[in-house]
């Protein structure tokens, strides 16, 4: 697997019972994710986080504004205990966080991490006062804290003070740059000062999330320049559907193949009734098609054209995918390395059977005017050739037999 070479940082370990997520300091970039829940409600939290962690997320972050949120997040723990899900909770505070950490010492412990904006702790010494409580509260639980500074909700004294002072140059620079160089030193700053707070230095990851690409690009190279903390990367309020998975793989992908970035949050905006864990499968395949990390096997399928007007091959691709991803959850156990596998699913002779040929298993449906059946191939040579009505069930049985022999203790030594 081609693995670019990763930016150094140190490394920060997320920790709950005996599961630990490791962060920075070359460990794998880890995929995160957030509930759309309201926090009080601790069974549907609990079911939303237990839905994004078998989805694949390796720390699921949930909102804790309230002091009903806060009350329940004991509870979303316990839930997830009995369901037995060890995945890491992160709390996000804002605003009231200082207040909230304090007053419910059971959520406080119950969290695995922190995350904390400086731009919505207060202002003047307010500012200065809630932070320190909330960095005590950390160094308290020993819980690592991410500063996550955000171009909506910028610290406005930092931002105010910077624009001033640019203002006075002979030659002031762009809004923008200020800008962008404001939530650099706000999260810089605010790290230096949460390491003077006694927090150690390898308890804090940072991040500087915006909604532009260049800018998210920009803001992330110039923090990797200047610090040694890992760093979370997501481009915030990444939008809707097709849009915002272009925006978010754009950016990442660029800085993920710097070195830069080592956890990552897919912000998608869900459908109306969608479904949450769609961000979680979107920032994994990221990770797997740029050769990062393997997750779950990977369909190759073509895009279709004029030489097939069936769509029985759009729907063996669509089925096989989602039955791999189903099964992930037993196989990564049972199976290790089938997250590897990759399975072509073809349209037409065109290209079928050379693709099949360069997948661990491949099929090659008849395109219009081709006779109707559908060759297979295994580890490149031509295994069999399917026809009939039980196509779809015969190669699943294939793909079947093909993970037990081949991959974990099943492979002879
Ligand atoms: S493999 Fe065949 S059906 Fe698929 S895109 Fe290529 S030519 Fe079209």
């Amino acid at each position: 697997m081609a693995i670019a070479p990763r930016r150094h940082s140190r490394q920060t370990e997320i920790r709950y019972g005996s599961h630990s997520v490791l962060v920075g300091g070359g460990a794998p970039v880890m995929v995160q994710s957030m509930t759309n829940t309201d926090t009080a409600d601790a069974i549907g939290t609990a079911i939303q986080v237990k839905d994004l962690a078998r989805a694949g997320s390796e720390v699921v972050r949930i909102t804790v504004n309230t002091a009903e949120a806060a009350a329940a997040v004991p509870a979303i723990r316990e839930q997830l205990d009995k369901m037995g899900v060890d995945v890491p909770l992160v709390g996000d505070f804002h605003f009231n966080g200082h207040k909230l950490l304090t007053a419910y010492p059971g959520c406080a412990e119950a969290l695995s991490k922190y995350r904390i904006n400086p731009g919505n702790v207060g202002k003047g010494s307010r500012h200065e006062d809630n932070f320190a409580q909330m960095i005590e509260v950390a160094c308290k639980y020993d819980k690592p804290v991410r500063i996550g500074v955000n171009w909506g909700s910028l610290d406005q004294d930092l931002s105010k003070r910077m624009m001033d002072e640019n203002a006075k140059l002979a030659v002031p620079k762009e809004a923008d740059e200020v800008l962008r160089e404001a939530l650099i030193v706000s999260a810089i700053g605010s790290a230096q000062r949460a390491e003077e707070l006694g927090l150690p230095g390898n308890r804090i990851i940072l991040s500087c999330k915006v909604s532009g690409v260049q800018d998210l690009i920009a803001v992330y190279s110039e923090l990797a320049k200047r610090c040694d903390y890992p760093l979370h990367l997501g481009l915030t309020e990444a939008g809707m559907g097709s849009k915002g998975i272009v925006a978010s793989s754009a950016a990442l992908a660029v800085l993920l193949q710097q070195g830069i970035g080592d956890t990552i949050r897919i912000s998608l905006t869900p459908e109306p009734n969608g479904d949450r864990t769609k961000e979680v499968v979107v920032a994994q395949e990221l990770l797997q098609t740029m050769g990062f990390r393997s997750f779950s096997p990977l369909v190759i399928a073509c895009p279709g054209c004029g030489r097939t007007t069936s769509t029985v091959f759009q729907t063996l691709a669509s089925d096989i995918q989602a039955y791999l991803r189903r099964q992930m959850p037993v196989w990564k156990t049972q199976y290790p390395g089938v997250e590897e596998m990759h399975v072509a699913v073809m349209g037409c002779v065109v290209n079928g059977p050379g693709e099949s040929k360069h997948a661990n298993i491949g099929i090659s449906l008849p395109g219009s005017g081709e006779s109707p059946v559908a060759p297979v191939y295994v580890d490149g040579a031509h295994s069999q050739t399917l026809k009939g009505e039980r196509i779809a069930e015969e190669f699943q049985t294939i793909v079947d037999d093909y993970v037990k022999t081949h991959y974990g203790a099943a492979v002879p030594a």
